[in-house]
């Protein structure tokens, strides 16, 4: 039988760690053959009602969840962990200036990557969910500096879903006629969905749909559809964004499949003329465990426009923690 893998969520008495533990715990992060034992770390107000979630994770029998531990203590939590996700956060609240909310997650994650640093496994996967969450794995990474800076990555995945699933119903076609999506930049209203090389029925989606639909339509749609679930739902999006870190931890570990690619937020090795460390959405593959950036694309003027502008304001939010001392 296989070893268990150590897994470790962050904020898991949340809203996405309640539709995410269920899922790790049923086999869907790392695949059927997989056992899993699970850590969660909570603050220490929340700790019972994460008690409260791992009674039910019980109640379940799930045939590879060896184990639960719960802790408000970093160094248990990520001892030995294989993969951490990140989701537990400072939420933007109102009023709030931007450096108070980078000061605050600062004050999460630059302990967390401390403790994953001295306490992880060597083949330590880190996902970042909890926004920011490209600067937030930034800040992570910048404190573990024996785990190679390419194990911390940031969550674009719920944006990369949203925007292949909202071109599948302009073009009436099944999700998974959709190859090539990519999100670029930042997860934030800057962020760029990409439809030009993208590839529908052979063909290009940019050629299939108007460009004032491309423009005006799916790119603020993608961009601001978390809000819109707030608007209908009275709450924040939890189950697809625990849908979109499985999404992304399976294909980190598994591969991508051939022929396609995904989106994730990763450390830029300079690509794209994205300055070197930060840690933005680019398309990539995932082979032998590894992300890679899919080189060698054409970026027209337009596509130029918004990714600048999306890695201009992560080189903002960089500058910010640099001042504050975070990175
Ligand atoms: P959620 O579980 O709903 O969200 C957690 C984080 O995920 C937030 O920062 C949220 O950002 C972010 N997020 C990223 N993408 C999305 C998305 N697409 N949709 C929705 N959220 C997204 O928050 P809860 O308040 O329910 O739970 C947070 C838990 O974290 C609490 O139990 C709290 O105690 C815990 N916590 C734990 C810490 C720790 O373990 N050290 C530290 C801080 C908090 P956004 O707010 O921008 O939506």
């Amino acid at each position: 039988a296989k070893a268990p893998v150590n897994v470790t969520v962050t904020g898991a008495a949340g809203q996405i760690g309640y539709a995410l533990l269920f899922r790790i715990a049923s086999g869907q992060l790392l695949g059927p053959d997989t056992p899993v034992k699970l850590r969660l770390l909570e603050i220490p107000q929340a700790v019972k009602a994460a008690e409260g979630t791992a009674m039910e994770l019980e109640d379940c029998a799930f045939p590879l969840l060896q184990g639960i531990d719960i802790t408000d203590d970093l160094a248990k939590a990520f001892d030995g962990t294989n993969v951490a996700l990140l989701v537990g956060a400072r939420p933007r609240t109102k009023g709030m200036e931007r450096g108070d909310l980078l000061q605050a997650n600062g004050g999460i994650f630059k302990p967390q990557g401390r403790a994953i640093n001295d306490h992880a496994a060597d083949d330590v996967r880190v996902l970042v969910v909890g926004n920011p969450a490209n600067t937030n794995a930034l800040i992570a990474q910048a404190n573990a500096p024996d785990v190679p800076a390419e194990r911390f990555t940031a969550m674009t995945r719920l944006d990369h879903n949203r925007a292949l699933s909202q071109l599948a119903g302009k073009l009436q076609v099944p999700v998974s006629e959709i190859r090539k999506m990519t999100i670029w930049g930042n997860h934030s209203a800057t962020q760029y969905p990409d439809l030009f090389h993208t590839e529908v029925n052979g063909k290009t989606a940019a050629e299939q749909v108007e460009q004032e639909w491309l423009r005006d339509t799916f790119i603020p749609t993608v961009a601001k559809r978390g809000a819109a679930i707030i608007e209908a739902r009275g709450a924040s999006s939890a189950a697809s964004a625990a849908n979109a870190a499985i999404d992304h931890v399976f294909d980190w570990v598994n591969g991508t499949p051939e022929g396609d690619w995904t989106s994730a937020a990763i450390p830029s090795d300079g690509s794209y003329g994205v300055p070197e460390g930060l840690i933005s959405s680019f398309p990539v593959v995932s082979r032998d465990g590894r992300w890679e950036i899919v080189q060698g694309l054409e970026i027209d003027a337009f596509s130029r426009e918004k990714i600048d502008a999306s890695v201009a304001e992560l080189a903002e939010e960089r500058d910010a923690v640099k001042e504050l001392g975070l990175v």
